[in-house]
């Protein structure tokens, strides 16, 4: 029988990841089916009980929905798996498993980042320093994963310091982050420090805004990451023209979905060819 899974969000229709997951099933011979569903802005519990009644047996949610969908998890990371992490730390969480009485959560994302650094672009993380700029779902969801691939101090930049502060606070919270060193910058304020690695985790791409960074921000061989996909940001641009190395989130978008994958299906899916052939689509 076909296993029914979905992503849910709003707005949804640009998802690519129907057709990740589908790429995934034919080449590991899995029968399931995946669905974009818009849920309203008010209705995102609803749609996942919808589902579960439906027989589905997880999904993935996006925009705007992580952190509720954290909020609804029973339980986080309620088994340890390879490379996975726990959405526990981030409080946003991207995909949840139904089980029979309860919901399990995860978050991906983190692990697909660095996996899509490390494993794709051949950049080990340890010792790097990392400007981690943005503070929303998705800078909270690769900060740990972050943080325990470098084991090395980390700025968060971000135009509202008090939601950089909060992420920081999160995260401190937990015994094994207690000992990082993680600074939160506002806007505007970062001195001449040199980063190995930044990454984009911010929206300002999708309106074509300008992230505020001194011209030296990167150390010779910088690696800039924007989360986003699809078209050249302005980051993009801008770390380009500063001698930095710039590429899209997109390789971190098909990494994340191999590991929610992996986590229903039990099958670790390649990644590379599904990333070539998005990157040849208009
Ligand atoms: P959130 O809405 O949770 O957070 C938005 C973040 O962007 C905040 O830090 C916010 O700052 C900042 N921001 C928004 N607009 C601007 C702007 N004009 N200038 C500067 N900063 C801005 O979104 P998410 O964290 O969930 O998503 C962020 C991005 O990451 C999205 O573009 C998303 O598509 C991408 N993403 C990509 C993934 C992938 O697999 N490649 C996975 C997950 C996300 P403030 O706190 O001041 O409001």
């Amino acid at each position: 029988m076909t296993d029914k899974y979905a992503v849910i969000g709003n707005p949804i229709a640009h998802s690519k990841s129907p057709q990740i997951h589908r790429m995934f099933a034919e080449q590991t011979g899995q029968d399931i089916s995946y669905e974009a569903i818009l849920a309203p802005l008010d209705g995102f519990a609803a749609t996942v009980e919808r589902l579960r009644k439906e027989g589905y047996k997880g999904c993935n949610v996006t925009v705007p929905f992580k952190f509720e969908a954290f909020k609804i998890a029973d339980s986080i990371g309620f088994e340890v798996m390879d490379a996975v992490e726990s959405g526990h730390e981030a409080d946003a969480v991207n995909t949840l498993v139904f089980q029979k009485n309860k919901i399990g959560g995860y978050n991906t994302d983190g692990a697909g980042l660095v996996n899509d650094i490390a494993k794709n672009f051949k950049i080990p993380l340890k010792d790097k320093r990392i400007l981690l700029i943005g503070a929303g779902g998705a800078a909270a969801g690769v900060l740990h994963p972050l943080l325990e691939a470098s084991q090395s101090p980390l700025v968060i930049y971000n135009r509202t310091l008090r939601k950089a502060e909060s992420l920081k606070k999160t995260i401190s919270q937990h015994e094994k982050f207690r000992h990082f060193s993680i600074k939160p910058v506002e806007f505007g304020k970062l001195g001449n420090e040199q980063f190995d690695i930044v990454i984009n985790a911010t929206s300002a791409g999708l309106t074509d805004s300008e992230i505020p960074l001194p011209p030296n921000i990167f150390a010779p061989g910088a690696l800039a990451y924007d989360m986003m996909y699809g078209r050249e940001t302005p980051f993009m641009k801008f770390a380009r023209e500063h001698g930095a190395r710039a590429v899209d989130g997109l390789g971190m978008l098909v990494e994340q979905a191999a590991e929610t994958f992996y986590i229903w299906c039990r099958v670790r899916p390649e990644t590379a060819p599904v990333i070539a052939a998005l990157r040849k689509q208009p």
